[in-house]
This record gives structure tokens, C-alpha cells and sequence, in this order.
């Protein structure tokens, strides 16, 4: 057994450490105040390989591990969620599945590209009514001719408002239940599909998250991903190996939040002495910087799983269960530790907590995590 980071691993850590601290948090105040994603990272990123990480060279990736892939979440999420959270559905979730399951022709046309951060992706699972219970999702698509004709409304899809094309979820047979579920590539511009609203949003302001609606879409059949009807293996596939970048992106976040209050702690005074030299402070750090490298020990071993090919259901739902949950508690005592400022938008701790929170309910709520827990247990919860 080897706790070590390779070299190589150790630095690509400190590339995308520099990279996220001299390029992307200049950025972060406005895109949060205005909650407008800086588009700009995306060609800058694909530049530097810095959006492709996971992907062989011959797609335009940088044919990294797991592991880096962590690392590369731990880093962006700790400067800015909302920023950070735009590059994972674009990097992860509207990518993963067209490397996955795709033919070599939608690898080319739409991975390569997104690769070089010329074209941005998204992915379109939850709807208006249905979220954890994908299988209620209204969306079809049915067969016309050689196309598929799209009819259906999703909810909060991350870069919906600007991606070029959305990995959409549909049923292509609503008799088959889950397994009648495809996913098909929807491109902007393509007639009927609009951005029907931009949310506002507590967390991540700087991610933009939309509605989208497909009326009548007219998808060429060469959209369609993976096998037909075998969209719901590979949403699920993409979301296990999804959930363990999550938790390493909230132990980012955890980690801002720690990092501000233990400087903080250092500096205020109050009955004469650093506010850290008192122990009910010093013992919330110390929890702190343990319960964070819990989740980055469990995280690690997580994509060590991955990049193994062993299976990690059970693994990727703890981890990400207790990073984020983890998260929340960091941030919350880092508010503690900051007083009366933390509730001051110039101090970033109240931005810390409200990023964190979210992260419990994205890519499978804390709920839905202990029941597939419970599951991988052999327990019949309902
Ligand atoms: C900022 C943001 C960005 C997002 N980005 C995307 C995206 O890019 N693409 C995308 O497809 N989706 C995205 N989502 C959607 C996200 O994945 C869903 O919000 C999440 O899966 C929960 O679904 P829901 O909101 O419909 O809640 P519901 O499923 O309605 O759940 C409500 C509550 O009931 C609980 N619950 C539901 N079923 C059970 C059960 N069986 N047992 C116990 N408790 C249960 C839940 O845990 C939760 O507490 C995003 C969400 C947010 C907030």
C-alpha cells in the first residue's frame, strides 16, 4: 500500500493549485456577484489541457487518472464552487458519457472539441418533476424516419443556459420502465429545443443553471448515445464515477472554509490573545483538519478503485455522503470561528457555507447515498 502522490501527480497538483489561484479567483467576485460563469476559462483551460483530463491524448485529453482528476476538483472547488461546478458538468457529466458509450464519429465531433474548450457540454436528467426517481421522468423521444422527435422540459441543467449541446435523457420506450431510457446529444440551435429560464440560485451563482424545454426536436439518429435504449446503465455508470470528483470538490470547499478560519483564529483578538489559543476554537480547527483528511484518505482510495476497474458503488456513495455532509459542518464552524463577520459578503465564509450546502442534495441527494448504501448492504429499505 503507497499514500504517496506520484510526481507526476504531485505536479499537476501544483499546476492546477497556481493555475486556479492566479487565473480563476480574480474572476470569482464578479462572476458571483453578477452570477455570470467567465466563459473565457473554457478555451484558456482546453489550452492547457486542463478540461480533458480523464481523456486519451487522441481525443485532446490529457489521458490523466482518477486520482488527478480529484486532485483537479479539490483545487478548482477550493477557489470558487459555483466556477468549479460549471467545469465538472462540462469536464464530467456532459462528456464522460459520449467517451463511455459514444461511437468513434460523436467522439470526434463532440468530445474533441470539448476537449479544447471550443464547445461546451451539458447534461439534462432532472426534470421539473422528477429528480432522485429517474424513472419518472416525462421526457420521449420517438422514432421519425431517421430521427427521433423530442418532446419533454428539464430542470436545473448546469451550463444549460450556453452549452453548444445538451446529453439529453428521454425514453425512447416508456413500456420497458428504466431500461426503456436513452440518452440522445441535443445541439443548440436545433429547432424547438429553447432555454426556457435561467435560475437564481442560493449556492454556486457563478455556475449558470437553466430549464430547458424541446418541442417537437427533430434528432438525427447519428445523436443518439450509446445503445438505444441503454441510456440508464450509462447515466448511472457516469454518475458513480461522478460522486467521487464531487466529494473531492467539496473537500475543496471544506478546505477554503478551514484555511480562512485557522488565518482568521491566528489574527483576531479577544480577551487579549488570538481567538485560537482558546481551546473550544483550537478543538473546532482541529476537527476540522481531521475530518478532511478522512474524506480525502476515503476519496483517494475511491479513484485508486476506479482507476483499477474495480467496482465502487458502495465506496463512491460514502465518500461522497460524508465529504459533503462534511463540508457542511466545516463551513459551518468556520462561520463560528469568523463571529459577527462571517455574515459580511467581504469575507468569503458565508459564500463557503452556501456552496457547501447544495453539495449534499447534486449528483444523488445524502438520502438517496444512504439507500444505495443500504442497498449495497443486503438492507430492503423502502
Ligand atoms: C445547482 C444545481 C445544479 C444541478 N445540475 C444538474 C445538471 O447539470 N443536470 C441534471 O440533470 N440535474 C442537475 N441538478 C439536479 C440534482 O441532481 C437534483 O436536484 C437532485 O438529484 C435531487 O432531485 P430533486 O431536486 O428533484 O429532489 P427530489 O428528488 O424531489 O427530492 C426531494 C427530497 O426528498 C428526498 N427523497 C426523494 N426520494 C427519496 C427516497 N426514495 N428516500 C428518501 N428520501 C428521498 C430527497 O433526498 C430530498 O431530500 C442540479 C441541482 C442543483 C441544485
Amino acid at each position: 500500500m503507497n499514500f504517496d502522490l506520484s510526481e507526476e501527480q504531485r505536479i499537476f497538483q501544483k499546476a492546477i493549485r497556481d493555475f486556479a489561484e492566479k487565473e480563476i479567483a480574480p474572476l470569482v467576485e464578479r462572476a458571483e456577484e453578477e452570477e455570470v460563469f467567465p466563459l473565457e476559462l473554457f478555451p484558456r483551460m482546453g489550452r492547457l489541457g486542463y478540461l480533458g483530463i480523464r481523456y486519451p491524448e487522441a481525443y485532446g485529453g490529457s489521458g490523466a487518472d482518477k486520482i488527478a482528476e480529484c486532485i483537479w476538483a479539490e483545487e478548482l472547488f477550493r477557489i470558487c464552487r459555483g466556477i468549479a461546478t460549471s467545469l465538472f458538468a462540462h469536464c464530467h457529466l456532459g462528456t464522460f458519457p459520449i467517451f463511455g458509450f459514444g461511437t468513434e464519429e460523436q467522439k470526434i465531433r463532440f468530445l474533441c472539441p470539448a476537449n479544447r474548450g471550443e464547445k461546451i457540454a451539458a447534461f439534462a436528467l432532472t426534470e421539473p418533476n422528477a429528480g432522485s426517481d429517474i424513472q419518472s421522468i416525462e421526457a420521449r423521444a420517438t422514432r421519425s424516419g431517421n430521427a427521433y422527435l423530442l418532446q419533454g422540459s428539464k430542470m436545473f441543467v448546469t451550463n444549460g443556459t450556453f452549452a453548444d449541446y445538451v446529453l439529453t435523457a428521454a425514453y425512447t420506450d416508456r413500456r420497458k420502465g428504466f431500461e426503456g431510457i436513452s440518452l440522445l446529444v441535443v445541439e443548440r440551435g436545433t429547432p424547438g429545443f429553447q432555454v426556457s429560464r435561467k435560475l437564481k440560485k442560493e449556492g454556486s451563482r457563478s455556475s449558470e443553471t437553466a430549464e430547458l424545454t424541446f418541442e417537437d426536436c427533430l434528432i438525427p439518429e447519428e445523436n443518439l448515445l450509446g445503445r438505444r435504449e441503454g441510456g440508464f446503465r450509462d447515466i448511472l455508470k457516469t454518475l458513480v464515477e461522478g460522486r467521487v470528483v464531487v466529494a473531492a470538490g467539496a473537500t475543496g470547499v471544506a478546505r477554503a472554509a478551514f484555511e480562512a478560519a485557522l488565518r482568521y483564529a491566528g489574527e483576531r483578538v479577544a480577551f487579549g490573545r488570538p481567538i485560537g489559543q482558546f481551546q473550544a476554537i483550537g478543538f473546532k480547527l482541529a476537527d476540522m483538519a481531521t475530518w478532511i483528511e478522512i474524506s480525502r484518505t476515503m476519496i483517494y482510495r475511491v479513484a485508486w478503485m476506479i482507476d483499477q476497474k474495480k467496482p465502487c458503488t458502495l465506496e463512491a456513495s460514502m465518500a461522497k455522503l460524508f465529504a459533503t455532509e462534511m463540508a457542511e459542518r466545516v463551513t459551518s464552524e468556520a462561520m463560528q470561528v469568523f463571529g459577527g463577520y462571517s455574515q459580511m459578503r467581504e469575507f468569503p465564509v458565508g459564500r463557503y457555507w452556501r456552496d457547501a450546502r447544495q453539495l449534499k442534495i447534486g449528483e444523488g441527494t445524502s438520502e438517496i447515498q444512504r439507500r444505495i448504501i443500504c442497498h449495497q448492504l443486503g438492507l430492503k429499505t423502502d
